[in-house]
């Protein structure tokens, strides 16, 4: 067990490393951001940052050796490089190789017993014809590594698939069918290195333009007769992957049941409902997983909750929604708005 006092490493230094400085300095830890930018957001909380590269080794082993436990608040991050860190790496490289490219991670979903969208891999021209031929339009093409939110993604309704390739510069891709989903929602399980694991009511999700706007639970029919499949298959793989802290499994909502979107080897935007609405929040959660403390009750503390993010001009009512009762104002410290850019979120307790 690493005791109250310790030092927990960040990898990547956005809101979720901030939001995990905060639950990590609320139970005793101190936190040291390990991220290439210059004051991002999770270092105006944490007790200290190193500013480099993700690949550089030199940097990532003094930062491994001033550490009692180092954790990752990102995918899209060099596993070769991060060996460095060793066993204080939780969750391990693993989680990281399988979730950072779409193309492996559907290849483990799928030997895990659990359904993806039908879906073919690209590696060429003659790749994206078979896939056309093999699973119909619409389709959408994903790139197979560094896409969040959206980006590296392109839908082709009518015409050739090919290009939709050429719109994510021919990268090496996925291409998958259209699923025709009732709804979105998605597990978020925290899992120990004893194997004892605990997951939060499922969210439903609402997206716009491939971004997250909206989460709130319980996600209410269709979700809620397939929970019990989907938690499951959650808890599976993050056995499978040996899995230490948060694990999210996004998922689709179908007639025939969950298929799994992605998976996201960390804790999730959808999860930031838990820290007014659950009695353990994700962030705090992870923190005890990678410790080796107890995990905390994942309870609901109120009959409904909705988390809405606040995306680019969004943010600039944040006075307003302060006045507002009983709404809780995140703010990212982000600086200016961009379109599209994650600037914080408020989350609502309802009766
Ligand atoms: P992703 O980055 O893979 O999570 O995709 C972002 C969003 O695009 C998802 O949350 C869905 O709303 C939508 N989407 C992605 N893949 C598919 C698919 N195969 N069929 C239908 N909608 C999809």
């Amino acid at each position: 067990m690493i005791a109250p006092g310790a030092t927990i490493g960040i990898i990547g230094g956005g809101q979720l490393g901030r939001m995990l400085s905060m639950a990590a300095a609320q139970i005793g830890y101190k936190c040291h951001i390990f991220a290439p930018d210059a004051d991002p957001p999770a270092s105006d909380v944490a007790a200290k940052m190193t500013r480099a590269n993700y690949d550089d080794q030199q940097a990532l082993g003094a930062f491994a050796d001033s550490v009692d436990v180092a954790t990752y608040e990102f995918e899209n991050l060099p596993a070769d490089s991060l060996a460095v860190l060793g066993d204080k790496l939780l969750p391990g490289t693993a989680s990281l190789e399988i979730a950072q490219d779409r193309g492996v991670e559907k290849r483990f979903i799928e030997t895990q017993g659990a359904r993806v969208a039908p879906w073919r891999m690209i590696n060429s021209e003659e790749d994206v014809r078979e896939a056309e031929n093999a699973l119909g339009i619409p389709l959408v093409l994903k790139s197979r590594r560094l896409g969040y939110d959206g980006k590296g993604q392109a839908w082709v309704r009518e015409g050739s698939a090919v290009a939709g390739w050429d719109a994510i510069d021919r990268e090496p891709a996925v291409a998958e069918a259209a699923v025709n989903f009732a709804a979105e929602f998605s597990v978020i399980i925290a899992r120990t290195a004893a194997g004892d694991t605990a997951a939060w009511d499922a969210p439903l999700n609402h997206h716009e333009g491939g971004i997250l706007r909206r989460s709130t639970v319980p996600a209410g029919e269709p979700v809620a007769g397939m929970m019990g499949d989907a938690t499951e298959i959650a808890r599976r793989i993050a056995e499978a992957l040996d899995h230490v802290g948060v694990l999210t499994v996004e998922f689709f909502a179908t007639a025939d049941g969950p298929i799994v979107n992605e998976i996201a080897p960390r804790v999730h935007n959808s999860g930031h409902w838990t820290i007014e609405g659950a009695a353990t929040s994700q962030f705090e959660q992870h923190i005890r997983a990678i410790c080796g403390l107890p995990l905390g009750s994942t309870k609901r503390i109120a009959p409904r909750v909705s988390m809405d993010n606040l995306i680019g001009d969004d943010v600039n009512a944040w006075a307003k929604l302060m006045s507002e009762p009983g709404a809780s104002v995140h703010l990212y410290g982000k600086g200016a708005p961009r379109p599209g850019r994650k600037m914080g979120h408020v989350t609502r307790l309802h009766d």
